[in-house]
């Protein structure tokens, strides 16, 4: 069965936590608007359960030594309206549209892909030249953004709770990077490999934009969808990887409930078992390790976690599992006991998973 179990359901930014304190706390409009991004992520959910199930997963090819980049971007005008993909407005080697949102889109998607192919060699998400299509202006004040299994989409905010969702490099970097997870070993989107799922976007996310800032590992401010929020929130992003659990307090949205230590892991039924929750968990651990490392972050603590996704092979991973397959790569990678891998250890003990 391909069920509740999908690797890919509609993998949005806005975790549900957050929609579902909009249904309970906002005013009418507000309320009408978060039931139906709820509604839309179940409509989403049933698509892909209709949907073929995927093939083998099977870790992505490395490009060879010399080999040219195949980065191909379409971005598409939806013009508010809720029909993917939209108007062709912008091809591969196009010059800026003037449109901000289609240039934001189609930047990211190339700054993306550049982390990827020149860091880790990977020729994109599927490690053999995938063309990467992106829709802006997704549906009318739509506050929200999502990689459905295919392509990127992005709404406008609705200008009050967020401002237009192509803002954060990070979080283009987040929502294509679930295709990488998608085309590589494949995190079912439930409980802790969900959260790991999550994890990984978050990760690769920051990682796209301190790659592309130049930044080092103290440099950076770890966030996911900084600057996003509309003026009358209280909150500097959705999600801090430095610390978890502290990245908004708004009387509308409440407060960020991610934990960063096993000691306060969520158990829950909504969000898919928590996994934009509980992700705080291993998202503080990485963090903690590029910290320790220190330097620049995708060097390696992000070619440790690469590696580990390229190797791991278990769609159903526990954290546990993931923090052990990442030892074994920072001791392939780095040596037995070498600094690397021990300070990877530290952290995983810091969080309380070992
Ligand atoms: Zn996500």
């Amino acid at each position: 069965m391909h069920g509740m179990n999908s690797h890919n359901p509609l993998e949005c930014i806005l975790p549900p936590h957050m929609i579902d304190v909009l249904k309970m706390r906002g005013n009418a409009k507000q309320k009408r608007m978060a039931e139906s991004l709820a509604k839309e992520g179940l409509k989403f959910r049933m698509q892909r359960q209709a949907a073929e199930p995927p093939t083998a997963y099977l870790a992505a090819p490395s490009v060879a030594p010399g080999a040219q980049p195949h980065l191909e971007r379409e971005v598409y005008d939806c013009q508010t309206k809720a029909t993917l993909p939209g108007t062709l407005v912008r091809r591969e080697g196009d010059p800026p549209s003037g449109d901000q949102q289609v240039d934001e889109a189609y930047e990211g998607a190339g700054d993306t892909y550049q982390l990827y192919f020149n860091e880790y060699q990977r020729d994109s998400l599927d490690g053999q030249g995938l063309k990467l299509v992106s829709s802006v202006h997704f549906r009318k004040n739509y506050n929200n953004a999502f990689w459905n299994g295919s392509q990127m989409s992005y709404g406008d905010g609705d200008g009050t709770i967020f401002k237009p969702l192509t803002g954060d490099l990070a979080v283009i970097g987040h929502e294509l990077s679930h295709g990488v997870v998608q085309y590589s070993g494949g995190l079912m989107y439930r409980d802790q490999s969900g959260a790991l799922n999550e994890h990984f976007a978050d990760v690769f996310g920051v990682l796209t934009k301190q790659y592309k800032l130049s930044q080092d590992a103290a440099e950076a401010d770890w966030l996911i969808g900084a600057g996003l929020f509309g003026p009358n929130i209280n909150g500097q992003a959705l999600r801090s990887m430095a610390a978890p659990g502290t990245a908004y307090d708004d009387s509308l949205l409440g407060r960020d409930p991610q934990p960063f230590h096993m000691d306060d892991y969520v158990v829950t039924q909504s969000d898919n078992g928590g996994v934009h929750i509980n992700s705080g968990i291993p998202n503080h651990a990485f963090y903690l390790v590029a910290m320790m490392i220190a330097g620049r972050a995708w060097q390696k603590a992000g070619h440790i976690w690469y590696q580990t996704l390229q190797n791991i092979n278990n769609p159903n991973a526990s954290f546990l599992n993931w923090a052990e397959e990442t030892i074994a790569r920072a001791q392939t990678l780095f040596g037995t006991g070498s600094r690397e891998a021990i300070l990877t250890q530290r952290a995983w003990k810091l969080v309380g998973v070992f």
